[in-house]
């Protein structure tokens, strides 16, 4: 019902005529420019849920919440391929920025999930430049749960710790479509038997670039 509208502007009036005891709010803009313009909007937020999948965009937003002094927690939340797994980061006051575990061009330092196949999880559409992955509702269900759990989790009580949350498909659905768990995630967690699964785990301060001593410096 949106195709070729501004995302926000779609999105910020379903939610209104959805929840109409609300007051829903958007701004059509990139992420820079609400910095830049509307930094006190984000300031007051009790949470902010960050889901672009932009590392250009996050990591800005990262720094703003780093200079803020994380007061508030953000929740930033992402997929792997074919949605065969999903990661949810909460970042609070004490414990890592999101960039502790996120390599300077937006690699996570973990996946769960592999292609060796090299994946062709990018199909394009004939006579279109779009390209998809091949997956839909169900699968992303998941996802979408996992990381409003953790929303839910931070709007209720705020963490004194940044955590991960990270959910793997069943076993059966990943062999499926070609894919294998990462050496990092067996080692880690071990394999995943039947049914979905779900671990949390630290997000601890490694000093990085964006929140360490130095940078703290810059900013003082
Ligand atoms: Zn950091």
């Amino acid at each position: 019902t949106a195709v070729g509208r501004n995302k926000a502007e779609a999105l910020g009036e379903r939610l209104q005529a959805d929840f109409v005891h609300l007051n829903v709010e958007y701004r059509a803009c990139d992420l820079h420019q609400l910095i830049a313009q509307n930094g006190d909007l984000l300031a007051v937020a009790d949470m902010i849920v960050a889901a672009t999948g932009n590392w250009v965009a996050e990591s800005a937003l990262n720094r703003w919440h780093v200079r803020q002094g994380r007061g508030r927690p953000i929740v930033y939340g992402w997929t792997e391929a074919h949605a065969c797994a999903g990661h949810a980061v909460a970042i609070g006051q004490g414990g890592g920025c999101l960039q502790c575990h996120i390599g300077r061009t937006g690699a996570p330092e973990l996946t769960a999930v592999e292609w060796p196949d090299g994946g062709d999880t990018a199909r394009e559409e004939p006579a279109c430049g779009a390209h998809y992955q091949p997956y839909g509702p169900v699968e992303l269900a998941y996802v979408n749960a996992m990381i409003a759990e953790v929303a839910l989790d931070c709007l209720l009580d705020p963490p004194a710790q940044s955590f991960s949350r990270v959910f793997v498909a069943s076993a059966r659905r990943i062999v499926s479509l070609g894919g294998q768990l990462t050496e990092g995630w067996r080692s880690a967690f071990g394999e995943v038997e039947e049914g979905v699964r779900t671990v949390d785990r630290p997000w601890p301060s490694v000093s990085c670039a964006a929140c360490g001593p130095e940078h703290l410096d810059e900013a003082a």
